[in-house]
């Protein structure tokens, strides 16, 4: 039976309780229960004046910065709407339901008074408490960074001796003598927030311009900044040394997805504990390689979290002599996979070379000696040369070498921490930590991406950004600390990468014949008759 049409009485006042309306285990009270953020608001005592006009409280910002993780919003506008017309947001923020929600814009200002070292403060509390719940093994870490597009596009890319002139113009030429700072006139600086040092400059140049700046409070984030006037490496000189983007000057080009794109690098350091705990995230510039910040960000997590890794583990990229050799001085095995440099021209490779270490020379396939030559210490190696009459007249000569002057081989001035490393790569530890990384970091990136907007910074400028990756990291540590306690089956791909590749047994191999005959599983046997039928053709 058609029923009546549906009346809309929405006017009729009711009493009702939002602590009613909110279900007992909803996950919002699960949060609020989990997770008192009242230390936000005795970190941030101090940054504001004693009279004057009330600020947002900073624990409703950091709640709402949270309910824009859980729900993937990426804008503050649409995170104020929505929070606003959803009761269990409303439930978590403590607002009722007459209540109106902080202006979207008041937001920002927070941001910018808070700073990034609260973000910092924030992201480092959300790790503690992970690990005093027992979440963090601290045995093994994880190294990786991936590419984050910056809110920037390439067209607003300009020379940057243009920007720079525009820049001096601007301070030179500012009507208003109060604004020579730059900060009020709407030059380039008028952007860096306070507490930061503008972009480009050197520590020094602050007292030489008379801008006003503070000492910057992370050395880490400093030391990371792009220096546009750096010295080059081997005549090597990065796009971002000649090139600067308008929109977001601390973005500097990368290549993804086939096409270049103004982008940063967010580089986490994992936890290798079951939970998957991020212990430390940072954002650089995407021309910081991604091995540059490696040492930095363990020494900071060792020394924050009170933890002795015995590993170390990241891709090839975090291969370098420098890594290497710090993670072993220190007693932290370096599970990297080298760079392979022998099979990179058509000639013989250094492996093809033998090492006489009592005589300190090497051995070529043809069996003459290469003897030592020279130190190169700005390249930390040493140079091996064959004697030139003999190579010019070896009958392998085109598949060693092109030079009349004798082939020669470069050793490392630390080949002995290479070959440490090197001996790793055989072991049944190296190969378990490399199947184990593919479903330890990557993951988090592709959940920090797909589900809490990560592929591209809502932010601009290096410590914006800095403050949403946190945010993020912080937001993926929560959820782990929500999440534990609850029975749940394990992730089939992990528990799949830590067992070797081993041949089924004979049980198995019994159970396959039972079902589908001697001839095996249906796949292995049309792969075996595609390969009869390519040998019969
Ligand atoms: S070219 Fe020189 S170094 Fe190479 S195999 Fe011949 S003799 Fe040895």
């Amino acid at each position: 039976m058609l029923g009546p049409a549906k009346l809309r009485r929405l006017d009729d006042p009711i009493a009702v309780s939002l602590e009613d309306l909110i279900p007992r285990d909803h996950f919002y009270r699960h949060l609020e229960a989990k997770l008192d953020l009242g230390f936000v608001r005795d970190w941030s005592q101090n940054l504001y004046a004693e009279r004057g006009r009330p600020s947002i409280d900073p624990v409703i910002f950091f709640k709402l910065q949270l309910v824009m993780f859980f729900e993937g919003i990426r804008s503050e506008r649409l995170l104020i709407e929505t929070a606003s017309l959803n009761l269990a947001h409303r439930w978590y923020l403590g607002y009722a339901l007459d209540e109106e929600l902080p202006d979207h814009s008041s937001l920002t200002r927070t941001r910018q008074r808070l700073g990034i070292d609260i973000f910092q403060r924030f992201f480092e509390r959300i790790a503690d408490l992970c690990q005093d719940t027992g979440l963090v093994w601290g045995r093994e870490l994880y190294f990786d960074a991936t590419r984050v597009r910056a809110d920037a596009d390439t067209d607003s890319l300009v020379p940057r001796f243009y920007q720079q002139a525009q820049t001096h113009i601007a301070d030179v030429f500012a009507s208003n003598p109060t604004q020579a700072d730059g900060r009020e006139s709407g030059g380039a600086s008028a952007l860096v927030p306070e507490g930061l040092l503008p972009f480009p400059m050197h520590e020094g140049e602050s007292v030489e311009t008379g801008v006003a700046t503070h000492p910057p409070h992370w050395n880490l984030l400093e030391q990371r900044r792009l220096d546009p006037t750096r010295p080059s490496h081997r005549g090597y000189r990065r796009t971002s040394d000649f090139w600067v983007s308008t929109t977001d000057p601390d973005a500097t080009p990368m290549w993804t997805a086939g096409k270049a794109r103004l982008g940063y690098h967010d580089h986490y350091v994992v936890d290798g504990g079951k939970r998957r705990i991020i212990l430390a995230a940072l954002v650089t510039p995407a021309d910081v390689m991604e091995n540059q910040p490696m040492l930095d960000l363990l020494w900071r997590v060792r020394f924050r979290r009170k933890i002795y890794p015995r590993q170390a583990t990241g891709d090839t990229t975090y291969g370098t002599v420098e890594n290497i050799v710090a993670l072993e001085d220190a007693g932290i095995r370096a599970f990297v996979p080298l760079p392979d440099m022998n099979h990179r021209r058509p000639f013989y490779g250094q492996d093809d070379f033998a090492y006489d270490a009592p005589r300190d020379e090497y051995r070529c396939p043809e069996g003459h000696p290469l003897g030592r030559e020279r130190v190169k210490r700005t390249e930390g190696v040493v140079v091996y040369r064959a004697d030139a009459a003999t190579c010019n007249a070896c009958p392998l000569k085109a598949k060693c070498t092109t030079s009349d002057r004798g082939r020669i081989i470069h050793r490392s001035l630390s080949a002995e921490y290479l070959d440490k490393a090197r001996g790793y790569h055989a072991t049944e530890a190296y190969k378990k930590v490399m199947r184990k990384r593919q479903v330890w970091v990557e993951p988090l990136f592709a959940e920090a991406k797909d589900r809490h907007g990560m592929r591209r910074f809502r932010l601009r400028r290096l410590e914006k950004v800095n403050a949403e990756a946190l945010l993020v990291a912080a937001g993926q540590n929560v959820k782990r600390l929500l999440a534990f306690g609850y029975r749940r089956p394990r992730r089939m791909a992990q528990a799949a990468a830590l067992r070797p590749p081993m041949r089924p047994s004979s049980y198995a191999a019994r159970a396959t014949r039972r079902s589908f005959g001697r001839r095996g599983f249906p796949f292995e046997r049309s792969a075996t008759a595609r390969q009869a039928k390519t040998a019969d053709a």
